[in-house]
């Protein structure tokens, strides 16, 4: 206590707010933090829901440093836990973990440190947590509080199901006076309600944050040539950038990596039938290394903190807006300029309707599934903001963004009246015809009046409708199919290999009772968007000019980068445990001299100015 008087008395008023700046050189909380970590400070339990890259961690490590003994993390992701305590060691912070990997030695001198009462924080995966001895350890030591971390892992209706977590609820009975923060970044109301009734959080205060991400630009583009389309984005000043490609299977992850790579991107592949040594080491690469592109199934990303994700791309579409969200939410943790980008045909209806018609599932929850579908389709097709669209379905409402592809380029809308019901009505004379629907392809295929043998074959070349949409052409008819799928038109039947059918939404159209506009969809708008083409840079060039640096400050920029990534290499820790591209740039725009320059840039908190301030001077006046 005599430390604080002292301190100037705003100063030794928040501890919270002092820990923050001292440790980790961040001059304010965002959001929700402060409340939030007063909460917690204070003694209180609390259930967070916060989108990926809102600053959850800070939530449990601010009062873990601010109440007295350790805070204890409970974490599913082991392969990530080293990262984690590393960034808090090179901030001063005390931290450890206890999981598989480390040897008995180490954990018995990790186990001795804890009941010293000699870490700030520790880190333990949660099957190690439930052990006797584990338990019996906490029984021991003095604990400041408990967070568990991914806490939607305890409900078994989520893809991320850990049957571990439901023994957690232990730590209340066990601890009942130690106070409790589960966070998540899913935030949909079944999940919460399973967080607080498998955790016994009953009377946890709910912190909902904000789900938007202003820094992350979305962009949907009608899918051509997906690869080249991909390359087409990451051509411009992604080209450096770390990132991820999310694709539908393994082998289009195969097949897209070693295209990339014949482009010269340092690409890597992730996915499930890959062996565990393999997919370690990609992962560690990615880490570790700047400017990595991972191409994967949805088998990679959680838990990975990398801040400096500039760009998320689907080549195929996520079966639901959460899934949507959550992937996209790994680019740009940093607040930095970032893009989430996708590519997105019929095809992705059809495929994803597949999977959910042939899934074991019970019929309810193909039910719910199907509408998760609807909802991702209509995101796609959209062509007011996508942001306004993506929080709404979030329950959150908001105004145009003024940075997602529809605000930045509005599409240009036209009366498809015309057009609607006659591709509408080939669809009904076909089945008609037929006895049963045909596919995109052939549908559009009569309207244009091709003489096709599969056509020819079936007579529909004898339909009064073949030919009467022979001035439009195939790309256009696609576009419009879409959009009618997406208003819920035309539905795309699986069993027949995605058979278009009519449904009753259809009928006023098809009388022409009922106006349709519709967003014109061109390739040319697509390219447009994408932005960075004009710009094209030199191959291997740092992504400084995506996060909006001048030549000056560029070339700083690009030292720094050099002088972090061999002080990494020499410490063993990813860059971004040294500082963030956020930190990099700044110090960049200042040009500092002296290490009374450094102070106050964000990211340099006390430690890290003794510890690096004067190389990274040198570093930069280096010529
Ligand atoms: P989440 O776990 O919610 O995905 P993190 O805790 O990893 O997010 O935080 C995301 C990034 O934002 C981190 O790099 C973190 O250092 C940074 N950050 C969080 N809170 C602040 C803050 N108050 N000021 C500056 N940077 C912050
Ligand atoms: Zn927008």
């Amino acid at each position: 206590m005599n430390e604080t008087a002292v301190r100037p008395a705003s100063e030794a008023a928040d501890p919270a707010l002092d820990a923050l700046r001292r440790v980790w050189g961040y001059p304010a909380f965002r959001g929700l933090q402060h409340e939030i970590v007063s909460h917690i400070a204070g003694g209180g339990d609390a259930l967070v829901l916060m989108p990926t890259g809102a600053g959850k961690s800070l939530c449990y490590q601010v009062p873990s440093l601010v109440r007295e003994g350790t805070g204890v993390v409970v974490s599913p992701l082991i392969a990530l836990m080293q990262d984690q305590v590393d960034a808090l060691r090179e901030n001063g912070v005390r931290a450890e973990y206890l999981n598989s990997t480390l040897s008995a030695e180490d954990a018995r001198r990790v186990e001795r440190a804890m009941r010293a009462g000699e870490l700030d924080l520790l880190y333990v995966a949660p099957e190690r947590l439930l052990t006797d001895r584990c338990l019996e350890l906490l029984d021991g030591s003095r604990i400041a509080l408990f967070a568990i971390d991914e806490a939607h892992c305890v409900s078994q209706w989520g893809h991320d199901f850990r049957p571990e977590y439901l023994g957690l609820s232990v730590l209340h009975e066990r601890f009942p006076s130690v106070p409790r923060i589960a966070l998540t970044a899913t935030a949909d109301p079944q999940t919460r309600r399973e967080i607080r009734e498998r955790l016994a959080l009953d009377d946890a205060r709910e912190f909902v944050s904000s789900f938007d991400r202003p820094n992350i630009r979305y962009t949907i583009v009608e899918k051509d040539e997906p690869r080249r389309q991909l390359l087409g984005l990451l051509n411009g000043e992604l080209r450096g950038a770390a990132g991820i490609v999310y694709c539908a299977t393994r082998k289009r992850v195969e097949e897209t990596a070693t295209a990339l790579r014949a482009q010269g991107f340092d690409a890597l592949p992730y996915h499930a039938g890959l062996p565990v040594e393999e997919r370690a080491a990609n992962q560690s690469r990615f880490l570790r290394e700047d400017g990595v592109v991972m191409v994967a199934t949805i088998a990679f990303g959680m838990g990975i903190d990398k801040p400096d994700v500039r760009f998320v791309a689907h080549l195929d579409m996520p079966k639901s807006v959460e899934g949507y969200y959550q992937e996209t939410g790994r680019a740009g943790r940093d607040g930095l300029p970032s893009q989430a980008w996708m590519a997105y045909g019929l095809q992705d209806v059809v495929n994803n309707r597949r999977l959910i018609d042939e899934s074991e599932a019970g019929d309810e929850h193909k039910r719910v599934s199907r509408a998760k579908l609807d909802a991702m389709v209509a995101l796609a097709e959209a062509d007011g903001c996508r942001r306004v669209l993506l929080l709404r379905y979030f329950g959150e409402a908001s105004g145009p963004c003024g940075n997602c592809d529809n605000c930045l380029t509005p599409p240009e809308r036209w009366d498809a009246t015309e057009a609607a019901r006659k591709l509408l009505s080939c669809i009904y004379r076909i089945r008609q015809a037929s006895g049963f629907g045909f596919g995109a392809h052939h549908v559009i295929g009569v309207l244009r009046g091709e003489r096709e043998d599969k056509i020819l074959e079936r007579g529909h070349d004898r339909l009064s409708t073949f030919g009467i949409g022979a001035d439009i052409d195939a790309r256009t008819w696609h576009a419009v199919l879409r959009q009618l799928v997406a208003r819920g038109l035309v539905e795309v039947a699986h069993e027949r290999y995605g058979a278009l059918e009519l449904t009753e939404t259809a009928v006023p159209v098809l009388k022409g009772r009922q106006q349709v506009m519709l967003a014109k969809a061109s390739l040319a708008r697509a390219e447009r968007v994408k932005g960075g083409r004009s710009r094209t840079r030199t191959p291997g060039a740092d992504p400084a000019l995506a996060i909006g640096l001048d030549e000056d400050s560029a070339g700083r920029f690009a030292k720094l980068r050099v002088w972090r990534l061999d002080t990494a290499k020499s410490h063993g820790v990813p860059p971004y445990v040294i500082f963030h591209d956020a930190t990099l740039a700044e110090i960049a725009r200042r040009a500092p001299t002296g290490l009374d320059d450094l102070r106050g840039i964000p990211g340099v908190g006390a430690t890290k100015l003794v510890r690096y301030g004067a190389a990274l001077l040198e570093a930069l006046s280096a010529a």
